[in-house]
């Protein structure tokens, strides 16, 4: 392993300072599920590590704050999984945080680390973008919102500007809420990101949203603004059609260990169909 020094700092503002000073050569360290594999492989040597686990900012905890839902960069996809209220309004990212990993995994692997790893496969990713979340970054320049659908640029690389780390994840409750699920994907031996990962969110307005990755080298939202995919009685040739349109910026790499493009186009198509199915009977649920 290249060496690195190491630093854990217990404010934020010494975080920024850091993070801002040596720019490209600090690396965020939280849950490390990502980065000490990177660091071993050497694919990642950073001169710095910064520990952010003691920032109180960044701490773990999940919280109801007016209509949105607060949930701290370092809360683990363990604690994501299990809360009522994520459960309850939320589902979709309930389930993707239920099958990231392992249950070690899971214990260590944090939504911000998810979200800035900025994986095209990232379980949670679909189900927030779904939920309209917005990362809380922290930087030189104070504090910016933003959306996730605009955080994401290609993997290992965000919109996060020199300086700046997430804080939080927020997702709001809106009060015609949105029912939601997230189905995914995987390679059948062992514990492996997704060949296709994908939610679908349906509202009683008949907005229809799927949000999709591991097909591209960033995950992508698409909306369903018709009504004919929240509508239990259209057909399934009407519907069929909306979801080529959705679908048409899937764009898999060729050069994937994981499964081949065709395969992975097929499935997208497959999960599309079962998450909208699955949606819709939460809605009707009222679950
Ligand atoms: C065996 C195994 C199985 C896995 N399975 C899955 C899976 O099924 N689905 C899935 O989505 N992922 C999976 N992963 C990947 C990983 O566990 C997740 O992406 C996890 O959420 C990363 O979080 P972390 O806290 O460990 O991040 P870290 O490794 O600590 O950090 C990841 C990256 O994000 C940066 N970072 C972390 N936190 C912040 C922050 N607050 N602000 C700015 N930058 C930050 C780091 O600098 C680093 O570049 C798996 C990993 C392993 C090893």
């Amino acid at each position: 392993m290249h060496p690195f020094s190491y630093s854990r700092p217990a404010s934020l503002a010494e975080a920024v300072a850091l993070l801002a000073e040596r720019g490209p050569d600090a690396r965020v360290l939280a849950g490390g599920t990502d980065l000490i594999i990177r660091l071993r492989d050497e694919s990642m040597a950073p001169g710095l590590v910064i520990d952010v686990k003691r920032i109180p900012e960044l701490a773990p905890g999940i919280r109801v704050d007016g209509d949105c839902l607060i949930i701290g960069a370092t809360t683990v996809m363990t604690d994501i999984a299990a809360h009522p209220v994520v459960r309850r309004d939320l589902a979709a990212l309930a389930d993707a945080a239920a099958v990231v990993g392992s249950v070690q995994i899971r214990n260590r692997a944090t939504i911000g680390g998810n979200l800035c790893n900025a994986s095209p496969a990232a379980d949670t990713a679909p189900a927030l973008l779904v939920h309209g979340a917005i990362a809380v970054a922290a930087g030189p320049d104070g504090v910016r919102r933003i959306p996730v659908d605009e955080l994401f640029v290609r993997s290992g690389v965000t919109t996060l500007v020199r300086g700046e780390l997430v804080t939080a994840v927020e997702v709001p409750l809106p009060a015609d809420r949105i029912a939601s699920v997230h189905q995914r994907r995987t390679r059948r031996r062992g514990h492996d990101l997704a060949s296709v990962t994908l939610a679908c969110g349906v509202d009683r307005a008949g907005v229809a949203r799927i949000a999709y990755g591991s097909v591209g080298p960033r995950p992508l939202l698409r909306l369903d603004a018709t009504g004919v995919l929240a509508d239990p009685g259209a057909s399934d040739e009407a519907k069929a059609a909306i979801f080529e349109t959705i679908f048409a910026d899937a764009s898999p790499s060729a050069r994937s260990m994981r499964a081949g493009p065709d395969y992975r186009l097929a499935m997208l198509r497959v999960l599309g169909r079962r998450a909208l199915a699955a949606a819709l009977g939460r809605l009707a649920a009222g679950e």
